[in-house]
This record gives C-alpha cells, sequence and structure tokens, in this order.
C-alpha cells in the first residue's frame, strides 16, 4: 500500500513536468543530444557544445532584434538609436562566428534548424512593439542584454579548462556589457 502511494505521488508531480515540458528550457535542453555527434567523446566537451548552443541562439535572436529594431524605431534621437543598434546587431553577429567556431573545434554542430532557435535561447525574443516606440525597443534591448551579461558570467565559471574559449567568452562579456551601456545612456536622454 505504501508503495502504491509512493508512486501516485511521485505520477502526480510528474504531470507538470510532461505538460510543461516545452517550457523547461536551457536547462533541459542541456539533455538534448542534437548537434553533439557521436565523435564527442568528453562529456565536459559535450556540455561545453550544449552551452555554446544556446549562446549561439540567443545571439542570432538578439541579432535580429536589433536588425528590425534599427529598421523601425521612431521618436526623438532615432538616428543616434539606430547607429547603435546597427553596431550591435554586427557585434551579435560576430559573437555567433566566435562562438560557432569553437563548437566545430570541439566536434559539435552549430544550431542548424531555424526552428531551435527560439526553443534553444537561454534569453529568447523579445518582439518589438509595431509603433518602432524608441523607448520600448531600447528596454527590451536592454532586458535582453541583461539576461545575456548573466548567462555569460555564468558561463565563464564553466570554461576554465578551455583557455581560448575563456579568452573569447571575456571579449563577447565585455561587449554585452558596453551594449548595455550604450543604450542606457540613449534610453536617459529619450
Ligand atoms: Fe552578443
Ligand atoms: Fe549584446
Ligand atoms: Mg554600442
Amino acid at each position: 500500500m505504501r508503495v502504491q502511494s509512493l508512486l501516485f505521488f511521485i505520477i502526480i508531480l510528474l504531470i507538470p513536468v510532461i505538460i510543461f515540458r516545452k517550457n523547461i528550457k536551457s536547462k533541459f535542453f542541456l539533455k538534448n543530444k542534437k548537434y553533439v555527434l557521436t565523435k564527442v567523446v568528453s562529456h565536459s566537451d559535450k556540455k561545453i557544445i550544449k552551452l555554446l548552443n544556446i549562446a549561439i541562439a540567443d545571439e542570432w535572436l538578439a541579432y535580429y532584434q536589433y536588425w528590425v529594431g534599427a529598421k523601425i524605431v521612431n521618436g526623438n534621437l532615432a538616428q543616434e538609436a539606430i547607429k547603435e543598434l546597427v553596431q550591435h546587431a554586427n557585434d551579435e553577429k560576430r559573437h555567433a562566428e566566435m562562438l560557432t567556431e569553437h563548437i566545430i573545434k570541439l566536434g559539435g554542430l552549430p544550431i542548424l534548424d531555424f526552428a531551435d532557435l527560439q526553443i534553444i535561447s537561454g534569453c529568447g525574443y523579445i518582439v518589438p512593439p509595431m509603433s518602432g516606440d524608441i523607448k520600448t525597443i531600447l528596454e527590451q534591448n536592454i532586458e535582453g542584454e541583461r539576461c545575456a551579461i548573466k548567462f555569460y558570467k555564468d558561463l565563464l565559471t564553466q570554461v576554465q579548462d578551455y583557455t581560448e574559449l575563456e579568452k573569447d567568452i571575456v571579449i563577447i562579456l565585455k561587449d554585452e556589457e558596453e551594449h548595455e551601456r550604450d543604450l542606457t545612456e540613449i534610453l536617459n536622454k529619450v
């Protein structure tokens, strides 16, 4: 009887996990074997490949968010904002390229299926307002940068055995911190 109640209890606990599985992001997707080729034998390398693909998803979504934001932004200081948004979009694309090189060196593959970008991403994509309101666009991108900064700070604690990667993460983190500062500066003037 006690075993039965215990089993019943476990099943009840598992129901929300099964239902909301799709919403439980990054941590659970680390278990996703996709994009890690069978030739990768080290457990640590596999983990790094999966983390780097989360970062690549974030970078591409950030790239698009900046790119499309620059096309529609309006309001006073729009010209100043466009300059910054375009520059940041290019930085995010460069970050994605840096991270991809490390993934390939480790024996993994960068995300191949476009639909996986939003599934694997840790920071997600924030849809810009149709109005192109400058304040909202800046705030959304600042939120994205804060998420990226948190992610890369955490990633830095996990890549000590990967010297070249660690150096690149430090460079990327500095860029993200600069992005947050630049956007905040414009937002304070709007
Ligand atoms: Fe970036
Ligand atoms: Fe950034
Ligand atoms: Mg900038």
